[in-house]
């Protein structure tokens, strides 16, 4: 019989065989391909392949972990699938499509509207509440007020803060503080979620649970994460551990 597998997101099991593997049969929508993918900085004698040909492909619903010693190009990695920086050379597919082809506005759309963001450092605006916080992305979308309260107070539910809606990140933990920046991330229901060192800042105790809750959004959200972590405890969460040294990917392990 065959081994039943950890599944993510929401999936069709109806159609699931025990004899033909799921994604064998159906293969799943891939939602991040890298191809070829380098980026150097500076020019000449000076110049630093902070990734030097990377190919990495991502299937909906996967939830990965970047790990490698520092400077092996995991941040360079994130800052391109985030769109915040483009490849030297090699190409970025996002859902299918070129990122290199979008203009600056289609590139901060793709951001906007499929992409959520958790920093090691929160990055929540400190004189604002947990809900305006959690707003703020939906604000962005034009989303109206009363739907937009709603959709927030939803999102901090989801990450047991609801009573915390309107405490402003200093009244708030530090493991608080990254589950309203966690509801931030989810409110506007990303496709993928890019998650750099999100434990870094986080003890043992409020490491796992931040993991808990990442690993709940991608198993009944479906939401892909793709994530840097230097824990291997941490790195446990996710499906597939993606190794990477000197800017190459040195091998992949699956979970
Ligand atoms: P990691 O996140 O794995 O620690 P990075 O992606 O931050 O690694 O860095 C990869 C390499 O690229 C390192 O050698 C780093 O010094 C270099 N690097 C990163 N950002 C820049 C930059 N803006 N200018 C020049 N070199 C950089
Ligand atoms: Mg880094």
């Amino acid at each position: 019989m065959a081994r039943s597998r950890k599944t993510s997101g929401h999936r069709p099991s109806a159609s699931r065989s025990d004899t033909i593997r799921h994604e064998d049969a159906f293969p799943r929508n891939e939602v991040i391909r890298l191809e070829q993918l380098r980026r150097i900085y500076g020019q000449g004698d000076a110049a630093v392949h902070a990734l030097a040909g990377i190919d990495l492909s991502v299937q909906e619903g996967e939830f990965i972990s970047l790990m490698g010693p520092s400077g092996s190009g995991k941040s360079t990695c994130m800052n391109i699938l985030g769109c915040l920086d483009s490849p030297t050379s090699g190409r970025y597919l996002f859902n299918g499509v070129d990122a290199g082809t979008l203009t600056s506005k289609q590139r901060a759309l793709l951001r906007r509207n499929y992409l959520g963001f958790v920093f090691q450092g929160f990055n929540l605006l400190s004189r604002t509440t947990a809900l305006e916080n959690v707003e703020l992305p939906l604000i962005y979308r034009g989303v109206p007020t009363s739907e937009r309260h709603e959709l927030a107070l939803d999102a901090l539910q989801a990450v047991g803060l609801a009573d915390r809606a309107h405490h402003t990140p200093g009244e708030l933990s530090g493991g608080q503080q990254q589950r309203v920046a966690i509801a931030r991330a989810i409110v506007t229901r990303p496709i993928v979620l890019l998650a750099d060192e999100p434990t870094g800042n986080l003890d043992t105790a409020r490491s796992i649970e931040t993991m808990e809750l990442l690993q709940s959004f991608n198993q009944e959200q479906g939401i892909t994460i793709v994530m840097v972590t230097h824990e291997p405890d941490m790195a446990q969460y996710s499906n597939r551990i993606v190794h990477f040294r000197d800017g190459c990917i040195e091998r992949e392990e699956r979970l």
